[in-house]
């Protein structure tokens, strides 16, 4: 476990929670619901942020000597597989976001296994150690799609970050607040990391990651992770890479939406760099471990690589 270095404030630390720190590796385009992102064979002719923006993030983990999780999409790793090697080198952990970054309730219970299956093995290719974690795309697992819990277990994943346990345009799962075991009588426990939300009146809203980061103020980020906290669970940050990115290419797009993806990218280094300083962060696996939720592991496994993987065609419709 990496300590980040630690200020004596009695606001920041009135306990010793370690917090989850994790990264969603997908390009500019992979935002849903614009129309560039449609066509996965147009997105090889799009200009990429993917590989600076990460450089960026891993040179600020190294100064803070801190390790994340890395929920990396398969196509970036068939794309990028030095970047993928450059990560997990870092000694940060890999996870899986799928391949394609299709919305779960979207697909089949056969298709998710096929884009979950794909991705973790060209992750593991490239990376040479176990995939142990999964994020889904835009928190897509909803009530109704809890076949995708089984599936994840299939496929050898140890633990979900998937579930956003308040309202939100494409997800949304009633859930604990903190991690826990997904427990289904017909089923294997499944260790849950659900996204941290601030409890606000009857409200809950995310405050620790993407967008939101983005546009809060820090103190409200402080106040969220303070309540996560005082509530003994450990607050989850996701960032993407395009959160870094003040000259991110745009596309078409509503306005709402475009305030939402294209505002505040200046502050998210500031902000994160406040984090690290004043608060201890950890991978994903690294807080479950903590909670006796999965299995104590220093490392994870190493992968043979020696077998070439056909590349991926286009996804399936
Ligand atoms: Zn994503």
């Amino acid at each position: 476990m990496t300590n980040a270095p630690m200020t004596n404030d009695p606001m920041t630390n009135d306990n010793n929670i370690t917090h989850a720190l994790s990264f969603d590796i997908e390009d500019w385009f992979h935002i849903v619901e614009i129309k560039a992102a449609e066509d996965p064979d147009r997105w090889g002719s799009f200009p990429s942020i993917v590989e600076r923006e990460t450089e960026k993030i891993l040179g600020i983990l190294d100064e803070f000597e801190v390790r994340a999780t890395f929920f990396i999409l398969g196509w970036i790793a068939e794309r990028y597989p030095k970047l993928v090697g450059r990560i997990a080198d870092g000694g940060h952990e890999i996870g899986t976001h799928s391949f394609w970054h299709r919305k779960v309730y979207e697909l089949t219970p056969d298709v998710f296994h096929e884009d979950l299956h794909d991705s973790i093995d060209v992750l593991q290719q490239h990376a040479g150690v176990e995939v142990r974690g999964f994020r889904a795309p835009s928190f897509s697992i909803t009530p109704g799609t809890e076949w995708a819990f089984d599936i994840i277990r299939q496929v050898g994943l140890q633990y979900d970050a998937s579930l956003f346990p308040a309202k939100r345009a494409h997800g949304g799962y009633p859930c604990d607040l903190g991690p826990h075991i997904l427990s289904d009588p017909e089923a294997d426990p499944l260790p849950e990391l659900p996204m941290s939300v601030l409890r606000w009146g009857p409200g809950r809203f995310c405050f620790s990651g993407g967008g939101y980061f983005r546009l809060l103020p820090m103190r409200i980020i402080r106040h969220g992770i303070r309540q996560m906290q005082q509530a003994e669970r450990p607050a989850v940050v996701y960032l993407h890479p395009r959160d870094f990115a003040a000259d991110c290419p745009s596309a078409a797009m509503p306005l709402y939406r475009r305030f939402k993806c294209y505002v505040g990218q200046k502050t998210t280094e500031p902000k994160l760099r406040r984090l690290l300083q004043d608060y201890r962060f950890a991978t994903c696996h690294e807080v479950l471990q903590q909670y006796g939720l999965v299995p104590i592991e220093e490392l994870p496994a190493e992968i043979d690589t020696s077998e070439q993987l056909p590349k991926r065609g286009k996804a399936p419709t």
